[in-house]
C-alpha cells in the first residue's frame, strides 16, 4: 500500500533537483509531480555552501557536457536573476598566471574560451593586470569579462516558488530512505508516507550512489567528499579585491585552486581549498562518519586516486590546518594579504563522483536506467548550468515521463 502515486518523484531538494522540477512543471503542467528533501529547508547542502560564480565555461573541455551546459546555463541563469530581480553582478574575472610554467596553460584556458564561444576573453600583461585588479600580482592574465555573482540560495528559493505555484509538491523532512521496482512503479519509502511514481529523477548531490545502489544499480562510481574551506578578508582589507581573482588551475585536479570572490553581498571571501572529508556533510574538520568513511576506503578506486594525486592531497590539507600555508597560497596572487586580514568563514563539500580506476569523473554524469534517472555526477559549474541541466535531463527523460 502506498501513500500516493505521482507521475514523477525527484529526490533531492538542492539546485539541481529543484531545477529539474521546475523544467516538468513548466514543460508538463499536468503531470503530478513530487520533490523529496531529508532536510527541513531546501538547498542546506552543496547549493547553498557554494562561492556564488556565475561561471563563464572557459575551463572546460569542448564539447564536454560541462562546456556546452555552463555557456547556455550562465546566459539563462543571468536571464533568470534579471526575470526575477535576484541580485546580480557580470563583475567579469581574472585568472593570473605567477610563472612563466603557467604560460601554456592559460593559452591553453584562452583557446577553450573561444572554442566554447566566449567573447571578450583578453590576454594581458602585468600593467593591464593593475589597472584592473590594483594589488594583484602577475606575469599574464586572461580576463573573462562574462563572468558573473549571484547568491544560489535566493535563485533556490525561488526556483521553489515557481515549482509550488505551477502545481508541483515539495515535501522537506522526508527523506527517501528505500526504492522498490514494483509492476509498472518505483515505490519509494521514507521514514514515514510511501509513494510510487511512474519515474524518479535522483538528484541526492553527495548521496546519489546511495540512493542509486538502494535502486539495485550497481554503480561504476562512488562519491567521494572533498570539503572546502573558507577565509573572508576582514571589510578593513576588502579594498585588495574588486572583483574575482583566479589562479591558474592544475589540469590534473578537477577544483581551481584558492581564489578571491567578491560575494554577491560586498564580502570578499578566499578559498575554497578541496580537502578530502571524512563525512559526506563533514564541514568541520573534525566531522567523521566511520560508515561513510569506511566506503570510499573500500571502494578500490579510492587507493588508485590515492596514489595519483597524494601529493597534491597532502599539501591540501596542510593547506587545511595551517592558515599561514592558506595565506602563502594566496599571496601569489595578492601579494598584500596578511594573515591578520582573514577570518574563517564558512565551509562547503563537494560531491565528487570517482570511478573504479581512480579516475575522478570530469564531466557531469547522468545514468538513466529504466524508470530511473541518476545524476551522479554535477559538480561545479552545476549552480551555473542548473536550468541547462533541468532541460537536458528532462530531454533525457521525457519519453517516459511525457503524460499519455
Ligand atoms: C565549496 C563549493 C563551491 C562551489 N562554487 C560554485 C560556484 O561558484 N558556481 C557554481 O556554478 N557551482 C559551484 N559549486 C557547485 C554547486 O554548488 C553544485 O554543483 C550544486 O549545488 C549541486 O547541486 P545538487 O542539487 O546536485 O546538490 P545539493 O545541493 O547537495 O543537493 C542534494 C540534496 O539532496 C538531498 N538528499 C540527499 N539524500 C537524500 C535522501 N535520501 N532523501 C531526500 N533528500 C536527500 C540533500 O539533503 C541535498 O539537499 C560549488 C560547490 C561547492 C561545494
Amino acid at each position: 500500500m502506498t501513500d500516493s502515486r505521482y507521475d514523477v518523484i525527484i529526490v533531492g531538494g538542492g539546485i539541481v533537483g529543484l531545477a529539474v522540477a521546475l523544467e516538468i512543471t513548466k514543460r508538463f503542467p499536468r503531470l503530478r509531480l513530487l520533490l523529496l528533501e531529508k532536510e527541513n529547508e531546501l538547498g542546506r547542502h552543496q547549493s547553498g555552501h557554494n562561492s556564488g560564480v556565475i561561471h563563464s565555461g572557459i575551463y572546460y573541455k569542448p564539447g564536454s557536457l560541462k562546456a556546452r551546459l555552463c555557456v547556455e546555463g550562465a546566459r539563462a541563469m543571468v536571464q533568470f536573476c534579471r526575470e526575477y530581480g535576484i541580485p546580480h553582478e557580470i563583475c567579469g574575472k581574472v585568472i593570473v598566471a605567477t610563472h612563466e610554467e603557467e604560460f601554456p596553460r592559460l593559452e591553453e584556458l584562452r583557446r577553450r574560451g573561444e572554442a566554447n564561444g566566449l567573447t571578450g576573453v583578453q590576454s594581458i600583461g602585468r600593467e593591464q593586470l593593475q589597472e584592473i585588479e590594483p594589488h594583484a600580482s602577475g606575469l599574464r592574465a586572461l580576463v573573462v569579462p562574462s563572468t558573473g555573482i549571484t547568491s544560489y540560495a535566493a535563485v533556490c528559493a525561488k526556483y521553489a516558488e515557481l515549482i509550488r505555484a505551477q502545481g508541483g509538491t515539495i515535501l522537506t523532512s522526508t527523506e527517501v530512505t528505500g526504492l522498490r521496482d514494483s509492476t509498472g512503479d518505483v515505490t519509494v519509502e521514507t521514514r514515514g508516507p510511501v509513494f510510487s511514481t511512474g519515474y524518479l529523477i535522483n538528484c541526492a548531490g553527495l548521496y546519489s550512489d546511495r540512493i542509486s545502489r538502494m535502486s539495485g544499480g550497481e554503480s561504476d562510481v562512488i562519491i567521494v567528499p572533498f570539503r572546502g574551506e573558507y577565509y573572508d578578508l576582514v571589510p578593513e582589507r576588502s579594498s585588495l579585491v574588486r572583483s574575482l581573482i583566479y589562479p591558474v588551475p592544475d589540469p590534473q585536479f578537477p577544483f581551481l585552486g584558492v581564489h578571491f570572490t567578491r560575494r554577491i553581498t560586498g564580502t570578499v571571501d578566499a578559498g575554497p581549498n578541496a580537502v578530502l572529508a571524512f563525512r559526506r556533510e563533514g564541514y568541520r574538520r573534525r566531522d567523521f562518519k566511520l560508515n561513510e568513511l569506511a566506503t570510499s576506503l573500500a571502494f578500490p578506486g579510492f587507493w588508485r586516486m590515492a596514489a595519483k594525486h597524494w601529493r597534491s592531497g597532502s599539501d591540501e590539507f596542510h593547506r587545511s590546518f595551517s592558515k599561514g600555508e592558506f595565506v602563502r597560497a594566496l599571496q601569489r596572487l595578492v601579494p598584500e594579504v596578511r594573515e591578520q586580514d582573514l577570518v574563517p568563514g564558512g565551509s562547503g563539500v563537494r560531491a565528487q563522483a570517482l570511478r573504479r580506476d581512480g579516475a575522478l569523473v570530469d564531466d557531469f554524469q547522468f545514468a538513466p536506467s529504466g524508470k530511473i534517472l541518476h545524476v551522479l555526477n554535477v559538480p561545479s559549474p552545476a549552480a551555473t548550468a542548473s536550468l541547462m541541466i533541468g532541460r537536458y535531463i528532462v530531454n533525457e527523460a521525457e519519453s517516459a515521463i511525457r503524460p499519455r
